[in-house]
């Protein structure tokens, strides 16, 4: 549950007294195990109260306000948040015995300002003020939960801590627990995923879609709030489906888990192994799938060749080749084609990958920073040469090559 806390007066905003409250109702709150995500303060006007609510609303589960409850017309929180939901007041009986009781005994005229204290926004629970006239709402809207409390400290702290805890603690019990799935996207950016599925995620409000963005992946998590697991299954199925149709070419795991182990599996199951030989992004490739336990059964390992001796000597591939007048040059297409031929050859594997390219920060051969070329040797197959132009630091240049080349190896 996420929760903002909405202070209320004019005297916050003028800096002449402090926002204790937010405080002590921010380590209330994380003592509940709700976070707190956001503070507000805001003065002692009605169409900026509806706005804070409105922004509240947009970010938050639950709206906690302080302040505002009181018996005069700058005291404007029910009136402004009833309003907003379009819902009436109503007087709450017990406390408005207690005000006339309390006016009666010091023989007070009591005004009819006085039974303001006393308002209750319909449909809402009591939250009883001992120290204090006015009576707290806690109510629950529209899915969201809504909590006010007077403004000052002596009444405010008693309150949340006896009756305002316990209306919270009953509203969490009778929460639906989150059923969420990551779904693990390769070979599409985070924005081009989100340009793909922005309407989907514009209008799907149960479950809910949130695109994210990791190192050189992107995910997407569906969410949603179920009696059941199967009943929350049949919900996030429903919406992986339509993902799917969009762009289920890119969707590689519907669980997290990185590229490089989605690959792995996949040569599991078909019983095929793999090895590699890495220029540019100097072993990169090998240290991800080593990382997957038990990927020695699918890799069975490769050479980094960063120089051109080193690719002539370790793989054989001709100087020629590699380096004088008019060679096609170490980071080309068909250096990246022959290193990884000559690898499958030597390792004699089925699978042979290779990259090689300019990680930067400065071009080489006359080739532009984040060009790399790199190929997949397949047993009994015409070698398939890639090219890609990434951006980024020397790191992710590195990092999105990787994950390129282990994405057209899934495929
Ligand atoms: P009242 O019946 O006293 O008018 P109220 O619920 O309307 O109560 P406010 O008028 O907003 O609350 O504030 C009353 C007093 O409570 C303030 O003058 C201040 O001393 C204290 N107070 C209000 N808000 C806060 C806050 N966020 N942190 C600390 N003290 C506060
Ligand atoms: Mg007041």
């Amino acid at each position: 549950m996420k929760a903002e806390i909405i202070a209320v007066g004019t005297e916050l905003l003028l800096g002449q007294i402090v926002n204790t409250n937010a405080r002590y109702l921010s380590q209330k709150l994380a003592s509940l195990g709700i976070d707190v995500y956001y503070q507000t303060v805001v003065g002692d006007n009605a169409a900026r109260l509806r706005k804070a609510i409105e922004i509240g609303r947009s970010r938050a589960d639950l709206l906690v306000f302080t302040g505002g409850l009181g018996p005069t017309q700058d005291d404007l929180t029910k009136d402004v948040l009833a309003d907003y939901l379009g819902r009436g007041l109503y007087i709450h009986a017990s406390t408005m015995e207690r005000i006339e009781q309390l006016f009666g005994s010091r023989g007070l005229h009591m005004v009819e300002s006085n039974r303001r204290q006393a308002n209750m926004i319909e449909g809402c629970d009591a939250i009883d003020n001992a120290a204090g006239l006015a009576v707290g709402n806690g109510l629950e809207a529209d899915g969201m939960l809504y909590l006010l409390l007077p403004g000052p400290p002596k009444e405010m702290m008693p309150m949340i801590d006896g009756p305002g805890e316990a209306w919270l603690r009953s509203k969490l019990s009778e929460e639906l627990p989150l059923y969420s799935r990551l779904l693990k996207f390769a070979g599409i950016g985070e924005s081009n995923l989100e340009a793909r599925l922005i309407d989907l995620i514009e209008a799907q409000t149960d479950p809910t879609i949130a695109p994210y963005a990791k190192e050189g992946e992107v995910a997407v998590r569906v969410s949603t709030k179920a009696g059941s697991l199967a009943e929350a299954q049949r919900k996030i199925d429903d919406v992986v489906d339509q993902i799917k149709t969009r762009i289920g070419e890119h969707l590689y795991a519907k669980e997290d888990i990185p590229l490089e182990e989605a690959v792995v599996k996949l040569l599991r199951a078909s019983r095929r192994k793999l090895a590699c030989a890495e220029s540019c992004s100097g072993g990169l490739l090998a240290e991800l799938v080593t990382n997957v336990p038990g990927s020695s059964g699918e890799f069975v390992g490769g050479v980094v060749t960063y120089t051109n001796e080193m690719k002539h000597l370790l793989l054989g591939i001709p100087m020629t080749q590699l380096e004088g007048e008019g060679a096609p040059g170490a980071i080309s297409e068909s250096t990246a084609a022959l290193m990884a031929e000559r690898v499958r050859q030597l390792a004699d594997t089925d699978f042979g990958v290779s990259l090689t390219g300019v990680a930067g920060p400065s071009e080489s051969e006359g080739k532009p920073v984040g060009l790399v070329y790199f190929a997949i040797a397949e047993r009994g197959k015409k070698t398939l040469v890639h090219t890609t132009h990434l951006s980024g630091d020397r790191g992710m240049i590195r990092l999105r090559a990787v994950k390129a080349t282990l994405y057209r190896l899934w495929q």
